[in-house]
């Protein structure tokens, strides 16, 4: 091989790894949870940022550690505020979905300068939750990768 070929093969493998085989579980808490509980989900769900949904079970933010840090270290109590008030949210919200290749994720990431992105899909004419990409998510596929275990 060239070394023009050998990079092209390479960026032709990349685009070939998508969200749908590297995504996890994502932990959503619900727009009305009290920061307090928020907390609570975080270390029991053992995740850094959580997804949050309205009413109708659509995303409507993102909640990271440091948003509940910055909460923590204010006057406020954490148990009267709810997430909704000191989450980021829609239309701020990066995602992706489940037929992006993983490197346009890992790009957004940088770019973002965030930890995880919500991977959604279109429901009622918002957006449903369906799975988390993180940066764990994108050094796994990174491995496989490396150890020539995609096809
Ligand atoms: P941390 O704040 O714990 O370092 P992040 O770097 O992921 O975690 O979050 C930084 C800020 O960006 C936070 O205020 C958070 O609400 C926001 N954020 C995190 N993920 C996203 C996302 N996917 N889209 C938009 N904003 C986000």
């Amino acid at each position: 091989y060239t070394g023009q070929t050998l990079s092209s093969l390479f960026s032709e493998q990349m685009q070939k790894i998508k969200v749908k085989d590297y995504l996890s579980f994502p932990a959503v808490v619900k727009e009305s949870s009290s920061a307090y509980d928020a907390v609570c989900d975080m270390f029991k769900e053992d995740v850094g940022s959580l997804f949050v949904i309205n009413g109708k079970g659509l995303l409507s933010g993102v909640l990271s550690r440091k948003d509940l840090l910055r909460t923590a270290i204010g006057s406020q109590d954490m148990t009267q505020v709810p997430v909704s008030v000191i989450m980021s949210r829609m239309p701020n919200i990066t995602y992706c979905r489940n037929d992006d290749p993983v490197i346009s994720v890992a790009e957004l990431i940088i770019e973002k300068q965030v930890d995880a992105v919500p991977v959604v899909r279109d429901r009622n004419g918002g957006l449903e939750v369906i799975g988390r990409m993180t940066k764990t998510n994108i050094t796994k596929a990174f491995v496989a990768l490396a150890k020539g275990s995609i096809e």
